[in-house]
């Protein structure tokens, strides 16, 4: 029993991908010919007590490439974080590592593993996978280790708790929830039917319903 060095469980985070920082991230993907692999820099946000990941900005750097699979060398890394240093940015702000799957699905590979595990051996490391269809996951490493998988939120920034509020209150004048309705069977006639006929008889009241 060791109870002085139990781990708090981790607050799930969320990445917020802004939909211009999307649209670059889908653009890069869409214009290789093959996979592609990019960093980006984030912004942690804590509010109403979840985390948010937002990513402020993302680039691409010189790499070589395959249609099979993103591998991340050694030298390539090196020269992104070399040119970091250059342009005076906080290294550890760029704690994204992106790539994408071409036009096949997303998921993180054996081979994306092991790279994740190597970036992130010493740091926090936030990964997506993206493919040109669009599709995406997300992941979240700390020390070599997965912490969690990571949803992926595409908005403007963080919620607005003040929308969050109003509406969680218009909700609960608005919505009542009913308990769950028995098997019709039960009461020898069909509950859904009758809520189709409700709703068609509405749709009629107001001449939207066509025959
Ligand atoms: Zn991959």
């Amino acid at each position: 029993m060791k109870f002085g060095h139990q781990k708090m469980p981790d607050m799930e985070r969320t990445i917020i991908l802004p939909p211009h920082i999307f649209e670059q991230m889908h653009a890069y993907a869409v214009a290789s010919s093959g996979e592609i692999s990019g960093w980006g820099k984030t912004k942690l946000v804590r509010k109403g007590g979840n985390l948010y990941v937002v990513v402020t900005e993302i680039r691409i750097f010189q790499q070589q490439i395959n249609s099979v699979h993103t591998q991340l060398r050694d030298e390539d890394l090196t020269k992104f974080y070399l040119s970091l240093i250059k342009s005076k940015e906080r290294h550890q702000d760029w704690n994204l590592w992106w790539h994408s799957h071409d036009t096949m699905s997303v998921f993180f590979s054996p081979t994306d593993t092991d790279t994740i595990e190597k970036i992130s051996k010493r740091s926090k490391l936030y990964s997506i996978c993206i493919n040109k269809k669009a599709e995406f996951v997300g992941r979240y490493d700390r020390k070599g280790e997965h912490v969690q998988d990571t949803p992926i939120l595409i908005r403007e920034s963080t919620p607005n708790q003040e929308i969050l509020d109003k509406c969680a209150e218009e909700v609960a004048k608005l919505v009542t929830v009913i308990p769950a309705p028995l098997p019709a069977v039960s009461f020898g006639y069909n509950v859904i039917d009758e809520r189709v006929d409700a709703v068609e008889r509405f749709l009629r009241s107001r001449r939207h319903f066509i025959d």
